[in-house]
């Protein structure tokens, strides 16, 4: 049987499944035996040593994983929580009830926030249960530990868990929740585990069953014949043998250079992207440095972060976006309004516009950073939908000491007047995620449209075509910085649009390097117009691995 979900990754993994145990019960609503003073110690206490235990936790893993756990062990002792388990308390309840319904009440406002603060749910529950078990003398929830490797199939996995897991024991996780921005995706990709997440099927699958996790196809094969594991055990090999293939600059079979640049959110992951081949940075997502404050950032604050990431590239370019904030990336200092549909809203640029002295700030803080280092530093605006916008956004960039400003082209109304876009900006690049969600209009957070969010829709490659052509013909650079650069054949086909670099999570950099050497320019240009030709994402998709199969490959 085939189980469907969102492939994390081109990875492919065989073994046995090991479930992960459910949640712990509900606490019952009985009430307490001791006074609201006693339960009140025993939550602190047990609070307190959640906390110290996810601070550890953290310590140990390094990395992005470390400010996941860390924020984790601040929700543990926030404040207002503390306070509303406190009058919770004074109801007669146990210290067990109480935190559960704070923390509910909690997780429940972040839900209603939607966006990148409901994804945080997750963590939040996860936090919950630590307490809980904490209070009862149970294990903490987490990952089993058989002695032999396996698949993890979970409702959903803590960041705690995910960024502890056992590689050499964990061939591949399958989750039944989460979506492709919850932070299981984040650190899958961040840590290359083969995973598939959405799998709402997952419940069916039992432990020691041998499944194909197929994350590039996005699919589980839960009773794979002879021949399936046959085929799998050799796209393991291939994929092994491409990531120790020696690691050059990426470039096409006949020699044209395709730059292939790192997505990074702070400077944590860039020695990792360095090692995996990244020659520069093509996207600095810089609103995830900010996405827990509650006021804006100071120049200071801003310069130091943007030196560290820029030292780490000496010599190479890193293309800085200003803040993203709202919709999907919300901003408490930015994004106050009540907005019916805040993808819509003022977002991006329009959010930065409307709050001039922090746009001002945050490139004049860039723009010090950039003098104090030895980096090529390009600077770049999200969700710019007008050529008056471009013409703004470029000019006060270069007012304020930045040579090279560009724009996202993540609305279609941009691709189509491209060329004068291009007119008045230094580059472009493509965010592919959200000129996906603009052109076929399918919000990108929601699972009940999440087929529409195809950057193989030909409507898509159509507008990227737009953006190339003009970039040729006024000889200015677009890049592709969204998820469709990390496909390694929708990448053939991005450059054959006339994409010049392709931005990646780190991880992906190795299949996108192999797949780009397969093929000339001209064969990319081929396959882009068999893409083109098709009438969805799927029979652009079919087209495309047809002919990419039908050509010869150059010696
Ligand atoms: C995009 O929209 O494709 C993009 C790269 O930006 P983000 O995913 O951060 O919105
Ligand atoms: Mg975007």
């Amino acid at each position: 049987m085939e189980l469907h979900g969102i492939g994390i990754g081109q990875g492919v993994a065989i073994g046995p499944v090991v479930r992960m145990s459910d949640p712990l019960p509900e606490p019952p609503e009985a009430r307490s035996g001791l006074t609201p003073e006693q339960e009140g110690e025993r939550a602190r206490v047990a609070l307190a040593a959640v906390a110290a235990d996810l601070t550890a936790r953290g310590a140990r893993a390094g990395g992005s994983a470390q400010d996941v756990l860390e924020a984790q062990a601040m929700m543990a002792e926030d404040p207002t929580l503390v306070d509303d388990v406190t009058v919770r308390l004074a109801d007669g309840k146990t210290a067990e009830r109480a935190t559960f319904e704070a923390f509910a009440a909690f997780r429940d406002l972040l839900v209603e926030m939607g966006g990148y603060m409901a994804e945080r749910a997750a963590d939040l529950d996860d936090v919950s249960q630590r307490v809980v078990a904490e209070l009862g003398g149970l294990p903490a929830p987490g990952v089993p530990d058989p002695d032999h490797p396996f698949i993890l199939v979970a409702r959903d996995l803590a960041p705690a868990d995910t960024a502890l897991l056992d590689l050499d024991k964990v061939l591949g996780l399958i989750t039944s929740d989460g979506g492709p921005t919850s932070h299981t995706a984040i650190l899958a990709r961040e840590k290359s585990i083969v995973a598939i997440v959405g799998v709402t099927d997952a419940a069916g699958l039992s432990d020691g069953d041998t499944v194909i996790l197929d994350a590039a196809n996005s699919l589980v094969n839960s009773d794979p014949d002879a021949g399936a594991l046959t085929a799998a055990e050799a796209r393991i090999a291939e994929r092994a043998a491409r990531a120790d293939a020696p690691i050059g600059p990426g470039a096409l079979a006949d020699g044209t250079a395709v730059p292939l640049l790192a997505n990074l959110g702070n400077a944590d992951g860039a020695a990792r992207a360095v090692e995996l081949g990244a020659e520069g940075v093509g996207l600095f997502r810089t609103e995830f440095l900010f996405l827990g404050s509650s006021s804006a950032p100071t120049v200071m604050q801003q310069q130091e972060q943007y030196t560290r990431m820029l030292r780490e590239f000496a010599g190479k370019k890193v293309v800085v976006r200003a803040l993203d904030a709202g919709a999907d990336k919300p901003l408490a200092f930015l994004n106050d309004a009540d907005e019916e549909n805040p993808a819509l809203g003022l977002r991006g640029l329009r959010a930065l516009r409307a709050n001039e002295d922090l746009l001002r700030e945050q490139l004049t803080a860039l723009a010090n950073a950039d003098a104090t280092t030895d980096a090529e530093v390009w600077v770049m605006a999200p969700m710019v939908a007008t050529v008056e916008e471009t013409e703004y956004f470029v000019s006060l960039a270069h007012e304020l000491g930045l040579k090279t400003a560009g724009v996202m082209v993540e609305v279609p109304s941009l691709a189509l007047l491209a060329d004068r876009v291009l007119a008045h900006a230094d580059f472009a690049s493509i965010g592919t995620n959200d000129l996906t969600q603009y052109t076929l209009a399918a919000d990108r957070m929601l699972g009940s449209v999440a087929g529409f969010q195809d950057p193989w829709h030909p409507a898509v490659l159509k507008l990227v075509g737009e953006v190339g052509a003009a970039g040729a013909a006024l000889g200015k650079p677009v890049g592709i910085c969204g998820e469709a650069a990390a496909d390694p054949l929708l990448a053939v086909v991005l450059v054959g649009l006339g994409a010049t670099s392709l931005s990646m999570s780190a991880s992906a950099l190795a299949d996108v390097r192999a797949s780009l050497s397969r093929f000339t320019l001209e064969q990319a240009r081929l396959l882009a117009q068999a893409a083109l030709a098709a009438d969805g994402a799927a029979s652009a998709r079919t087209a495309v691995t047809d002919a990419a199969a039908n050509l010869t490959v150059p010696a």
